[in-house]
């Protein structure tokens, strides 16, 4: 299995992942012109897509799926909370993903994971295929004990470090936003991805990828400063950025 971003941040997300014939997009929001740029600096195209996948309504993750899906004849993958929080018009296949039930895309595994977020019912995911597994997860004000579960055990891990509190708390955002990214339902902040990775199996996490991170209440010294100690022991670590994401990783 291999992944790869298209850009990671709140101005557009998309992750590619590849198994076999599968070419999955995870979230896109950029538009079309962006999308076919960005997947074919990836040595890709958009016409080998074979699905995508939406972790939730928010638009850095959404506003470009429709348009793509259309344009590309592309199925499309969410929960139905996910598909009724906006008016997304007619898409071409629309696959719910019903109470977070796991389903296969030829021998590939996804798994849905519930996750602690401001949003009707995102879903961040787990892939597994030849025995390997890896996790997206970003967009989640906290670590819940469910999501611990479902992402303690992975072999590579794109992971949300999407802000440092005290960049947030005198940063530019007005005081109710501030609240919201800070809160439970927003996003992680540097040190809750710390902890969390402090407490995965390190055994098996081979390569993980931070992302998410925020242009505005972070930065990529701090974050780094902060995840310093717990990521020594993983022997690939990479940073995902807003504008070029991050380069094919093999699983
Ligand atoms: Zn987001
Ligand atoms: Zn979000």
């Amino acid at each position: 299995m291999r992944f790869a971003s298209l850009g990671s941040g709140s101005r557009g997300n998309g992750t590619l992942v590849s198994w076999k014939d599968q070419l999955l997009l995870v979230d896109c929001g950029f538009t079309i012109k962006e999308v076919e740029r960005r997947v074919e600096r990836l040595g890709r195209r958009v016409t080998e897509i074979t699905a995508v996948l939406v972790t939730h309504e928010h638009a850095d993750h959404l506003k470009g799926v429709p348009p793509l899906a259309r344009k590309y004849n592309l199925p499309v993958y969410m929960t139905p909370g996910t598909y009724r929080s906006r008016d997304l018009g007619k898409l071409p296949f629309l696959h719910l993903i019903e109470g977070y039930q796991p389903f296969q895309l030829d021998d590939l595994e996804v798994l849905p994971v519930a996750v602690p977020h401001d949003a009707r019912e995102p879903a961040q995911f787990v892939f597994k295929a030849a025995g390997k597994r890896l996790g997206i997860l970003t967009d989640l004000g906290n670590i819940s004990a469910h999501v611990e579960n479902h992402f303690y055990d992975c072999d590579a891990l794109l992971l949300e470090a999407n802000h440092d509190p005290q960049m947030l708390a005198s940063g530019p955002y007005p005081p109710s936003l501030k609240q919201r990214v800070g809160g439970p339902w927003g996003h992680l902040s540097n040190q809750q991805a710390a902890g969390f990775l402090a407490r995965v199996n390190g055994e098996r996490l081979r390569h993980l990828v931070v992302g998410h991170i925020s242009q505005k209440n972070n930065s990529l010294e701090l974050a780094k400063r902060v995840l310093a100690e717990v990521t020594a022991q993983i022997p690939a670590v990479e940073y995902a950025c807003q504008d070029e994401g991050f380069d094919w990783i093999s699983v």
